[in-house]
């Protein structure tokens, strides 16, 4: 199996007893620390945080959407402010998907074909087109630090026939996306880094032909996609355990779109060094904490008059000034202010636990974090 060494990903140390591994990836706009986590920003906005708050978090790097951004405010509002990290006050590192993700899941009427794929916006119900080649201009103009190819995402129930025709297609995409990336560094445009996507479903023997056939194009890291859009957990689980160590050893390996804080553990024990999820806000926006020991639903009776903070063990601004009662309060009357503590304090929560990760296998103690852990989570996620 050829593969292309990056100079993106230094590896620091691996940890004894798994696979987890402790690193760093470097981009145009400086590097983030591994194993990390990625706050997603779907409209360019990790949704009621401020990038200073994000910064206090301790948030490195973040996760726009492009497909959201390219339909809404589009390329020329983007381009007209220098980059997207101009636009949306962030000058950290960006990474943008390729936007394959929601163009098969949040749109309707849909025709693909080997050329691209073209669709109704679901904001406006406008024709679209997109291939490769387009979205490699999309985010060589949004200026991301890490783009990755265009791939067909697949519903997670299709059949394997329709799953190795869709293989074959994401290949083929990740091919041109390539050519067209390296196209527009020949033209001068400064390259961002590039990923490749391995998909194949539940399918072990597809994923692994993804990997092969995905690895000998050559890419910064890898991502693995496709998990955790609606199959079961145990489908997950297998997926995550057996491709993590197959992505090749020296390069960054990205799972996309996981997850719950066990589910994060999982992951890095399986070899992954990096994730992204919209739950930590998507979560704290409809009342819920992640602490501890699991999830908190602020809602729930019981905290009426609860003095304690969301999480007693977390030092973010909203534990450290505000008790469950008052955020409770804040929920039930739709105030913004409590979507926003319950926000921040998940960002945090996430971010936190990633740093504990690292000091782990830093110090060898990576197990012994992971069961003390979940001695005390309880995760009515899975
Ligand atoms: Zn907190």
């Amino acid at each position: 199996m050829m593969s292309t060494v990056s100079a993106c990903f230094e590896k620091i140390q691996n940890d004894t007893e798994s696979h987890a591994r402790l690193g760093r990836v470097r981009t145009a706009r400086g590097s983030f620390e591994t194993p990390g986590f990625l706050p997603v920003g779907t409209q360019g906005s990790v949704k009621s945080i401020s990038p200073r708050e994000l910064i206090e978090a301790g948030t490195q790097a973040i996760l726009c959407n492009t497909y959201h951004l390219y339909v809404r405010p589009g390329l020329e509002v983007i381009e007209r402010a220098g980059s997207l990290h101009r636009f949306i006050g962030w000058d950290k590192p960006i990474l943008t998907d390729s936007g394959g993700y929601q163009v098969f899941s949040l749109t309707k009427m849909r025709k693909l074909t080997r050329e691209g794929v073209e669709f109704n916006s679901h904001f406006d119900g406008r024709k679209i087109f997109l291939s490769p080649e387009i979205v490699m201009h999309i985010q060589s103009v949004l200026q991301s630090d890490i783009a990755m190819v265009f791939d067909e995402c697949p519903p997670a129930e299709s059949d394997k026939a329709y799953l190795k025709n869709s293989l074959d297609l994401t290949v083929e995409w990740a091919r041109r996306s390539k050519q067209a990336h390296q196209n527009m560094s020949r033209d001068g445009v400064t390259p961002s880094l590039l990923f490749g996507i391995i998909q194949g479903g539940r399918f072990l023997d597809l994923r692994q032909e993804s990997l092969e056939r995905t690895v000998e194009i050559g890419f910064d890291g890898y991502a693995v996609g496709g998990v955790s859009v609606g199959e079961p957990h145990e489908q997950i689980e297998e997926v995550v355990r057996e491709m993590g160590n197959r992505l090749p050893e020296h390069q960054v390996r990205y799972l996309m779109g996981v997850g719950t804080p066990k589910d994060l553990f999982m992951g890095v024990e399986a070899g992954f060094d990096f994730f992204d999820c919209v739950n930590p806000t998507r979560y704290g926006r409809n009342g819920s904490a992640f602490t501890s020991t699991g999830r908190l639903v602020i809602r729930n009776a019981k905290y009426t008059f609860d003095q304690k903070p969301i999480d007693e063990t977390c030092g973010c601004y909203a534990c450290r000034h505000f008790s469950r009662s008052y955020i409770r309060h804040l929920i039930n009357c739709e105030e913004i202010l409590g979507a926003r503590l319950l926000s921040l304090h998940n960002v945090h929560f996430f971010l936190n636990l990633m740093r504990r990760m690292r000091e782990a296998i830093q110090t060898g103690t990576f197990a012994a974090l992971k069961k003390e852990f979940e001695s005390h989570y309880e995760d009515d996620l899975r």
